[in-house]
């Protein structure tokens, strides 16, 4: 009888040809096969991946509301127009691939003016939770034009690159969030002599990659050195999203309302209109008045606000959200094997307290952290089973002096 020769049956093989022969049932695999096929495998799954994305895409915009408001408490017109705005901005990418008729649909990056805190960020990283696309958060105050001390504008598809673990068609389909847009408002209407280095100069940089542009990034990041690889980027599929507080913007806007102050009716108009949000009436015109150049206005072409947080909205960002505070802080103590629980009584107070010292939304957190303190260092490993927090147990652990120090640092 012979002694059967193995080889693989997928390339014929035989087993001396190569490093490991696995058998199956009826057949066996070398190693090369194996590292063929699974190389298929990962391309496959990548095509996939991009089927599934294509249909998160197709998110219809009431869909992609509802999965915000799972996130981000009130807010409900800017939520709206984010909605329409991501909606196109994604419907423009799928017929990118496909123009047949001269009908080329503009980018809808987007600006948000709003007081801080009151959730313009986390708006950003909601939606690209929502699309599963990489988020790059850059604050415009560190951007100087090239060669001047600071980061050159570039440097925010460099954090893109990095949030999509330099997948480059990733980084080209993600958002960026840039924080502070207003701080690059030229400073004043008088054009200086001097170079305004922060200023209008980024705003003229920042003016292509907004529009779609092809950029040689620095992968590391840093200053653009002979020596160093670029990757290119096409921020055409880049979704912008540009936030600010517009400090005194609402000057002029009543202005432009023709109301001589807040509060004071000059006008017939003034019925209509709420003095105390007086965002709400923006239009890119009062952007331009504030001193963004008309051109990034252009390429902003979506223009929302966020409203003042009040009580009620705090209250409800304390417990509503799906990683609320109170549910996050609960969880916590559950892994203690301890049941957390707040009165409402105390939740109003906490609430009371982040409005008077002018805490907003961010100092909730730090607020139930003072409070909770105590408990989260003395009861872990004790036999105590809950916690229940009442308005007497948030007052005997939230000193004025504590508050001050809080607000000094908000
Ligand atoms: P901004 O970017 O406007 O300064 P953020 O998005 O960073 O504000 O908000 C600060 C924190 O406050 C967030 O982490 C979030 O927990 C909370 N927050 C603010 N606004 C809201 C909101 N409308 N709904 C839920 N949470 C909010």
């Amino acid at each position: 009888m012979t002694k059967e020769v193995l080889e693989c049956s997928f390339c014929g093989k035989q087993k001396a040809d190569t490093n490991l022969l696995i058998a199956g049932l009826d057949a066996h695999i070398c190693d090369n096969c194996i590292e063929q096929a699974h190389g298929i495998v990962v391309e496959e799954s990548k095509h996939q991946n991009k089927e599934i994305n294509s249909d998160l895409m197709l998110k219809k915009p009431k869909e992609i509301k509802e999965f915000l408001d799972n996130y981000v408490i009130g807010q409900s017109q800017t939520k709206k127009v984010m909605s329409v705005a991501v909606y196109n901005h994604y419907k423009r990418l799928l017929q990118s691939s496909n123009i047949e008729d001269d009908i080329e649909i503009q980018k809808s990056n987007i600006v948000m003016v709003g007081q801080t805190g009151t959730g313009k960020t986390l708006m950003a990283k909601t939606i690209s939770k929502m699309l599963n696309v990489p988020l790059a958060i850059v604050d415009a105050t560190v951007m100087t034009e090239a060669g001047y001390v600071g980061e050159d504008v570039e440097s925010m598809l460099t954090r893109l690159l990095q949030a999509a673990d330099y997948d480059k068609e990733k980084a080209e389909r993600g958002i960026v969030f840039i924080d502070e847009i207003d701080k690059i408002a030229r400073k004043s209407d008088n054009p200086s002599i001097t170079r305004d280095v922060s200023g209008e100069g980024v705003q003229q940089a920042l003016l292509k990659l907004l529009e779609g542009t092809i950029v040689n990034v620095p992968p590391k990041g840093g200053r653009k050195h002979p020596d160093q690889k670029f990757i290119e980027v096409n921020t055409e599929n880049i979704l912008f999203i540009a936030g600010g507080a517009f400090d005194g913007i609402e000057r002029y806007i009543s202005k432009r309302l023709n109301m001589a102050a807040i509060g004071y009716k000059s006008s017939q108009k003034t019925d209509e209109i709420n003095p105390k949000n007086l965002l709400q009436y923006i239009t890119p015109r009062d952007l331009k008045d504030f001193g963004l150049i008309p051109e990034i206005i252009g390429r902003l072409p979506v223009l929302t606000h966020m409203n003042p947080l009040d009580e009620s909205t705090l209250r409800a960002i304390l417990t509503e959200p799906k990683n609320a505070i109170v549910k996050q802080y609960k969880k916590l103590f559950k892994m203690d094997n301890i049941t957390l629980s707040f009165e409402d009584d105390a939740l109003d107070f906490i609430v009371k307290r982040a409005i008077e010292y002018k805490l907003g939304a961010r100092g909730l957190r730090s607020l139930c952290e003072e409070i909770l303190t105590d408990a989260m260092f003395t009861l872990p490993g004790t036999e105590e089973k809950s916690l229940s927090v009442d308005k007497s147990y948030v007052k005997k652990h939230l000193s004025r002096n504590k508050l001050k120090q809080l607000k000094a640092v908000s």
